[in-house]
């Protein structure tokens, strides 16, 4: 037995290593995790089945922009567990339209298309484009294809993971779906090159976060809406990890005041508690689908459409974008100063870093291990590039704390 930090209580445990042992031995090892078992959380803070605390700069990769625990999210999902979970969409339950109301309203669109996860939307983006292509711009059957970007991370189906050009990602799972034509990212010459009279979307992530938190040039996502206006393509931003609030506004996007075509929504929305996800966007578009065309079981569900508005009404009153917006600057300042001193590059947007670890000092995932042995848990990608997303609700003391952990790592 071990008390947890904060005095809740003990959590009956075997220790952390027969814990780790224990997932691994009965796990699909399609995760390499840091060897920390993690028992309760409260705003950025995790507690460890051990009783030790970590400072979460991960927030579940955005899912958790609102901190762990959040009472009002938390509160709004338990109202919901009392009255209703499920009806599946063959009934309509009473948390629905104020849902797609208010997400339509946050994003100024008229129509809201909820699934659950992050993958599913943008395949019901993928499939609202291809119809809308067929339907509306009048594209040859079977005939519709769609630019995407280098580097890219949009999930994990087979028909995604086809577009993907990481090896990891892709190896070994084909065949894959065609229909996808491939550019680099923040080229915006090369993507009106692409583009055919069978072009039906454009589907970018306006910074790529799986990447390396990877910003495009300035007016890149301002030269995609005009591309995609002047070509009759869809302009479709991913923007389920770097959107609601992350960057410091509610859409990365707003960066550049650019409004696409369709959302594609999902972490945060579902406040880290359940699996929310959506598609957004206008009549003329989202109005392609009609009863039987595509559907979810548990899209838009009550407990979904409860925890969702939640979130919505959170990020209408703007606060939490001001945080990240404002945090971004400790953000900035403290990554610069490492630049020479074990960080070769930094790029910063709202409270979301990547920062480009020299390889001389060791892995992404060595630093990650360093981190996690001074109580910061963070995550890296691509090899030497660590992710830093705080949730938004992090406070600016805890901040400068976990990046001096960062620079200790690296001193
Ligand atoms: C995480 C992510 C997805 C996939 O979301 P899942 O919920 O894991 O399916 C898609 N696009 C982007 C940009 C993401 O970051």
């Amino acid at each position: 037995m071990s008390t947890t930090a904060d005095g809740l209580g003990t959590t009956p445990s075997m220790g952390t290593p027969d814990e780790v042992a224990r997932a691994e031995a009965r796990t699909a090892h399609n995760y390499h995790p840091l060897p920390v078992v993690v028992a309760h959380a409260e705003g950025a803070w995790m507690t460890d089945i051990e009783g030790r605390r970590y400072l979460d700069l991960l927030a579940g990769y955005s899912a958790l922009n609102f901190g762990h625990s959040h009472p009002r999210l938390i509160g709004a999902a338990k109202a919901q567990l009392d009255q209703l979970t499920l009806t599946s969409r063959a009934f309509i339950h009473d948390k629905f339209a104020d849902f797609c109301a208010g997400l339509g309203d946050l994003c100024g669109k008229e129509l809201v298309l909820p699934m659950n996860t992050g993958a599913e939307a943008v395949e019901t983006a993928i499939k609202v484009s291809r119809k809308w292509g067929y339907d509306v711009k009048g594209v040859g059957a079977d005939r519709a294809r769609i630019v995407v970007a280098a580097g890219n991370f949009h999930g994990r189906t087979t028909t995604i993971v086809g577009f993907s050009d990481d090896p990891d990602a892709r190896d070994g799972f084909g065949p894959f779906a065609p229909g996808f034509d491939t550019v680099p990212y923040g080229d915006a010459v090369a993507l009106e090159a692409a583009i055919t009279p069978d072009t039906v979307a454009v589907l970018v992530e306006p910074i790529q976060g799986e990447g390396g938190v990877l910003i495009p040039p300035a007016g890149y996502l301002r030269a995609v809406r005009e591309i995609c206006t002047r070509n009759n393509v869809l302009f479709v931003a991913d923007e389920i990890q770097a959107g609601l609030g992350r960057t410091g506004r509610t859409f990365a996007c707003d960066h550049e005041e650019v409004v696409p075509d369709l959302y594609v929504l999902g972490k945060a929305l579902g406040g880290g508690i359940v699996p929310v996800s959506a598609v957004v966007g206008n009549k003329d578009v989202l109005g392609v689908l009609k009863p039987g065309q595509h559907g979810s079981t548990f899209g838009g569900n009550p407990l979904a459409c409860a925890v969702g508005s939640e979130v919505v009404a959170m990020l209408a009153t703007g606060e939490f974008q001001t945080r990240g917006a404002e945090l971004e600057l400790v953000l900035r300042e403290r990554l610069e100063a490492l630049i020479g001193k074990g960080v070769v590059a930094t790029r910063v947007r709202g409270l979301w870093a990547g920062v480009d670890i020299d390889p001389a000092l060791g892995t992404g995932r060595e630093v990650c291990e360093g981190l996690m042995a001074r109580g910061v848990l963070a995550k890296d990608t691509h090899g030497s590039t660590i992710r830093l997303a705080p949730p938004l609700v992090i406070s600016a003391d805890d901040l400068n704390w976990g990046l001096d952990q960062l620079a200790a790592v690296l001193a």
